[in-house]
């Protein structure tokens, strides 16, 4: 099995595209091509490319980067409309999932866009392969949590409140009414799938009767009493508004809170715009995640920047922008965004965000990692002299002299 100790700039990529389904219908065959293996790929791709180098190095300083032959495919799509399709529908509510199934480059973060009528709930249930958070759009919800240290923790969410459930934790939410509560839940793993959760009435009805009776301390006619297949979303009447004791009354409430307000968050001001960053820091107990709100001003640019360690994952909640990725080796690709799109920048891309259209624009934004990270262009030129400046980019120290020094964010409009 490959090692990871000899990477070639452009594997990591690569990897990314070999799972878009459009160009690999069965990736076990992409992976496996007939009479070499992954291992002697890799070094065959590795000599070529230090070939490449070599020769690189003897021309002309002017000439492009070395770029192994067959290796780098085009940047796949990077959009997909959460709310065009069916998804789940039941009378408590709906859910319409955004996963590598249906959007393939998103290996690292999944979406879903939820619904709770007034006192739906969607059931008692845990994630075995990803961490939870949530951002509410519209309505009120009640969530409770229960932690593996035996804590717990029962809260209510409002438009622009988010929360995070660790990997594992058991909840449960319920709509309050009086309207819809409508969320956009993120995962932080796009081969998670909302619907292979681990429900409480799915394990109910499909535990022997006996072991549940033994493990709940009640007869097994009583048993018969419980649901015999799994709710998932279902119907319920809106509790009473003073949130309810919990069942033990010796229970621990939970040290590190589950709920974050990201739009009371001190925003980042800049011209053309502003950004609620949210971390681990910010919000101890979201160790696998940074989430941000970016609201951009009509004719608004946010530079051209890029992301070290992390995935970027958008979901527009008003407003249009279009996104320009660069991968290397020239590639780019452009696409335009609008309300109810997601959007997906791979790690380390270049990138930029420009407003369009003459409302503002709101993003919610996913990163897959607790830290945030982010080095911008104009950051980059101001931490460099001059003389290296002339040198690579072959212009008078004139023109260097108007160039941005520190980090520019959000530029505003073009005046
Ligand atoms: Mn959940
Ligand atoms: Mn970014």
């Amino acid at each position: 099995m490959y090692d990871g100790s000899r990477v070639p700039v452009f594997r990591r990529e690569g990897y990314v595209f070999m799972t878009d389904r459009s160009q690999y219908p069965n990736k076990k065959a992409a992976d496996e091509k007939p009479g070499i293996s992954r291992r002697g790929l890799f070094d065959t791709i590795s000599a070529a490319s230090l070939a490449a180098t070599a020769a690189a190095l003897t021309a002309n300083r002017a000439s492009a980067a070395p770029s192994p032959a067959g290796a780098i495919e085009p940047i796949p799509n990077f959009k997909f409309n959460i709310e065009n399709q069916t998804g789940w529908q039941g009378e408590g509510g709906s859910a319409k999932e955004a996963t590598v199934a249906e959007f393939p480059i998103s290996q690292s973060i999944a979406g879903v866009s939820m619904r709770l009528k007034p006192g739906s709930i969607r059931e008692l249930h845990w994630h075995a392969l990803a961490a939870e958070w949530a951002y509410m759009l519209e309505g009120r919800c009640r969530a409770t949590v229960v932690m593996p240290n035996g804590q717990s923790e029962i809260s209510d969410f409002g438009p622009g409140d988010t929360w995070y459930f660790p990997r594992g934790h058991g909840h449960a939410l319920q709509g309050m009414g009086p309207g819809e509560a409508h969320f956009i839940l993120g995962f932080d793993n796009g081969h998670f799938s909302e619907y292979g959760t681990f429900d409480i009435t799915d394990w109910i009805a499909t535990a022997p009767k006996n072991i549940v009776a033994r493990s709940l301390g009640i007869p097994e006619s009583a048993v018969a009493q419980l649901p015999k297949k799994e709710i998932y979303i279902g119907p319920g009447k809106v509790p009473e508004m003073a949130i309810e004791p919990l069942r033990d009354a010796q229970m621990q409430p939970a040290q590190s809170s589950h709920k974050y307000r990201l739009d009371m968050q001190p925003p980042r001001i800049f011209p053309g715009g502003r950004e609620y960053i949210v971390s681990s820091k910010e919000f101890p107990i979201q160790t696998t995640l940074t989430a941000a709100r970016m609201d951009l001003q009509p004719g608004a640019l946010q530079e051209l920047h890029w992301h070290p360690h992390a995935d970027e994952w958008h979901f527009y909640v008003r407003g249009r922008a279009r996104v320009g990725l660069f991968g290397s080796h020239s590639r780019t690709r452009v696409d335009e965004f609008g309300p109810n799109d997601v959007g997906f920048i791979p790690q380390g891309f270049g990138h930029y965000v420009e407003q369009i259209g003459d409302e503002p624009t709101e993003i919610i934004i996913l990163f897959n990692s607790g830290v945030y990270e982010s080095i911008s262009l104009s950051s980059w030129l101001g931490g460099n002299p001059v003389s290296l400046l002339e040198t690579n980019l072959l212009i008078p120290r004139s023109l260097i002299d108007q160039l941005p020094k520190r980090e520019t964010g959000i530029i505003a409009k073009k005046a």
